[in-house]
């Protein structure tokens, strides 16, 4: 080793003269120097007087014993270098603290230096490599440049190793952090812990403030309506306070540049992090920097972020962060997280007989879009006033979303028939009278106990039960309904595993030209098969990605899949002409819908005219902002549109006639419908449709010859079912062509 060092002193000049004038970091290099001499100690940090190594200044730890640095060094962390006195109160003493820095302390990065004033002792080679020490001095070594060699290439490899098990811990934290984000209850607690988070990974003081966009301002044409939902440190006063107040134009500024641009910015102070949730919806977190970050810092906080974005679309924090912003100025009524509170602690003070009532004004949007918003908020507020004024002290009366009340209180005083007679009488609005229906679900808060969350989950199933069976009525919670739901939860959680984890994937179903025979091409379908083999229908699974937000992420892969499948079949000189992929309508209302499947294309290098979209007729007609624009996007692309499941819906002939569309996909049920006593009759008006307006029709649910044989008669240009064939793993769409022919 000591050959080494006058190669390695060549390097200090230039790290000491660059380093007069770069800028000195407030952060220095711990350096422990323990010997039982008080002469080391002291020449020992002479020789080292005011030298900055690797940007920072040195700072020192002095012991004089193995015990007193057992003691000193089980408070201290982050010492770079141990420059140890191998004899002090025992001749072993040294190496015995060796083996506590590496064995007990678990310092693997700490860089050990051992010296040693007797000239001839030397530690057994085995002790030099399982402890993994350094370097070995006698103490007549120790002349400022030697010293000053041995330590710089200790702390430069001190900071080597530091930085990988930085990434190392980093990586392990995201992926650790992710997981409990997406379990969080509360808002408060997901926002406080981000800040924590970042503060960890970046081994910071955590000082900062997260902001979110409050509810108006998303639909709304307002931008920028942030509010502070968390604070840490000396920012904990801006708690709930729109940004626009914050009285720091840095971090206002910073704010709205991170927000604007979506992007995340790093300065030497401070940091604001952007993490993109779905559609507009975003998050920002400012943080202060007692310096400023390295690159692999940078690095791993954007793969936080992107990876934080993914838990923001979570459909349970999305509706929390809702609640959050939903700071009830209005009606000035505690909101939900605060009567989930209440009802938690009804429920911890064992008080019995009580009962959670959701209230919900019938077609309350209705009402805002037709007289207006502030017509709207009237009406609310006389709900509320009237609540209150029947209800009294006794119940808690709160406001858990837009039109949806929430009451708290004993079962006596909740009944059902006395709660829809006080809406009886109508509301006067403006001097107009106007009446108010509402739809009830109710629970009772029995035993077995639950948490205040569980019972608001209970109420709104029974609430959305009303809703579906009769409006201006009322439902009340059983336990069957529960399971129902729970059980749908429990396969939603299964199914995000399932995409991570790579259990989902396509099957490719043939077209056929009815008339000719040739194969046209492959729908790809989606298929899950769980962990115990079980399969699931994507007619089960699929609504319950789209009701998560899944839908989007996963829609995308399977669109980039089969763009790759087509492109591989192509290359195999297969004469195809599209790969039909179905597109969910909650795919279709992103904003980036038309970058993804532009950039899927790209991607793949699938032209795209051998690309379909399915979209069902449904969504065609559910009024989907955009729609038309999207549709009009898609076809300058060159992408060709289907409409699935056709003849299930209500498209009126004069829309249907103005949307730029290649192709109707007759449902299936009109070709099982040929079998029966009704007979073709609605597939034969779907294709004599179809060739009025120009466009291309497709049979699926071939089952048998006859319904071929049916089909082809009365026109139908194409066709898909099992008659001829199932859907098909990629792997087998070669030898079915080739069997086929
Ligand atoms: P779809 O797009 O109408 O797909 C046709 C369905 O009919 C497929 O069911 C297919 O396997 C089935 N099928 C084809 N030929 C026959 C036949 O001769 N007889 C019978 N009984 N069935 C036949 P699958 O794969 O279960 O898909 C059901 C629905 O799930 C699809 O209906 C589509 O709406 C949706 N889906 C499937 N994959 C995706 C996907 O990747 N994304 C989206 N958004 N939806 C998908
Ligand atoms: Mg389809
Ligand atoms: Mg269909």
């Amino acid at each position: 080793m000591s050959e080494n060092l006058d190669d390695d002193a060549l390097f200090i000049e230039e790290d000491i003269d660059s380093l007069a004038l770069a800028h000195i970091s407030q952060r220095t290099w711990k350096i422990a120097i323990v010997d039982d001499d008080e002469d080391v100690h002291r020449a020992t940090e002479f020789s080292l007087l005011d030298v900055k190594i690797l940007n920072r200044r040195l700072e020192f730890i002095h012991t004089y014993s193995k015990a007193e640095t057992h003691q000193r060094f089980a408070v201290e962390s982050d010492v770079a270098v141990v420059l140890l006195d191998v004899v002090m109160e025992t001749e072993h003493a040294g190496l015995d603290l060796v083996k506590f820095i590496r064995d007990d302390l678990r310092w693997r990065e700490t860089r050990i230096i051992l010296r040693t004033g007797q000239p001839g002792y030397a530690p057994e080679e085995e002790a030099i490599r399982d402890y993994d020490i350094n370097d070995y001095k006698t103490k007549s070594e120790l002349t400022r440049k030697k010293l000053l060699t041995a330590l710089t290439a200790a702390i430069r490899s001190y900071d080597q190793l530091r930085t990988i098990e930085a990434s190392r811990r980093g990586l392990h934290q995201i992926i650790a952090s992710s997981a409990e984000f997406s379990m969080q209850d509360g808002i408060e607690g997901f926002a406080s812990g981000v800040i924590t988070q970042i503060a960890a990974l970046c081994g910071v003081p955590s000082e900062g403030l997260l902001c979110a966009q409050s509810d108006e301002s998303l639909d709304g044409e307002q931008q920028f309506r942030y509010h502070v939902i968390a604070s840490a440190g000396h920012y904990r006063s801006l708690i709930n306070r729109p940004v626009e107040e914050i009285d720091n134009p840095i971090i206002r500024d910073a704010f709205r540049r991170a927000l604007s641009e979506r992007t995340s910015l790093f300065e030497e102070e401070n940091m604001t992090l952007f993490f993109a949730g779905r559609g507009r919806r975003a998050i920002a977190a400012f943080i202060d920097l007692p310096y400023a970050l390295s690159e692999i810092d940078q690095q791993l906080l954007q793969v936080f972020c992107a990876n934080l974005g993914v838990c923001l679309d979570n459909v349970g924090l999305v509706n929390q962060l809702k609640n959050y912003a939903f700071r009830d100025q209005l009606l000035m009524l505690p909101n939900r997280l605060k009567f989930i509170e209440e009802i938690d602690s009804k429920i911890n003070s064992n008080a019995v007989q009580q009962m959670v009532v959701l209230i919900d004004i019938d077609d309350f949007a209705e009402i805002n879009d037709v007289l207006g918003h502030r017509y709207g908020d009237h009406i609310l507020r006389a709900v509320a006033s009237r609540l209150q004024q029947a209800l009294g002290e006794e119940v808690i009366l709160s406001r858990i979303a837009g039109d949806i009340f929430g009451l708290l209180g004993a079962s006596t005083t909740l009944l059902p028939e006395d709660l829809q007679r006080l809406f009886v009488d109508p509301f006067i609005i403006d001097d107009t009278s106007h009446a108010v229906s509402v739809s009830m679900g109710l629970v009772a808060l029995d035993f077995p106990p639950q948490s205040g969350m569980d019972v608001l989950k209970d109420a709104s199933i029974a609430l959305k039960r009303t809703k579906s069976l009769q409006h201006g009525s009322h439902t009340l919670f059983t336990r069957e309904m529960g399971v129902e739901i729970r059980e749908r939860a429990q396969l939603m959680q299964h199914l995000h595993k399932a995409f991570d984890a790579e259990r989902l994937y396509l099957m490719y179903q043939p077209q056929i030209d009815l008339k000719t025979r040739r194969v046209i091409g492959f729908e790809a379908l989606l298929r899950w098969r769980t962990d115990d083999g079980k399969m699931i229908s994507p007619t089960e699974f699929i609504p319950l990605a789209e009701h998560s937000g899944l839908i989007v992420g996963m829609g995308a892969w399977v669109l980039r899949t089969a763009c790759f499948a087509m492109v591989h079949l192509l290359e195999r000189n297969q004469h195809v002409e599209r790969m039909a992929v179905n597109v969910s309508g909650i795919q279709f209302r992103e904003a980036g819908f038309v970058q993804m499947v532009e950039s899927a294309l790209r991607d793949s290098g699938l032209v795209a005219g051998f690309l379909e979209l399915e979209i069902t007729e449904s969504v065609t007609m559910s009024g989907v902002h955009n729609f038309e624009e999207t549709l009009a996007q898609l076809k300058t692309l060159g992408v060709q549109i289907a409409i699935d499941d056709f003849g299930t819906g209500y498209s009126s002939l004069s829309y249907l006639e103005k949307l730029p569309v290649d192709r109707l996909k007759i449902d299936r049920a009109f070709v099982t419908q040929i079998d029966t006593l009704g007979g073709p009759r609605i597939a034969e008006l779907i294709t004599q449709l179809g060739s009025k307006l120009g466009l291309k029709v497709i049979a699926e649910g071939i089952e048998n010859q006859h319904h071929l044989d049916v089909l082809k008669s009365m026109g139908c240009d194409e066709g898909q079912g099992f008659f001829i064939a199932y859907p098909m793993l990629e792997n087998m769409m070669d030898g079915w062509i080739k069997d086929w022919k």
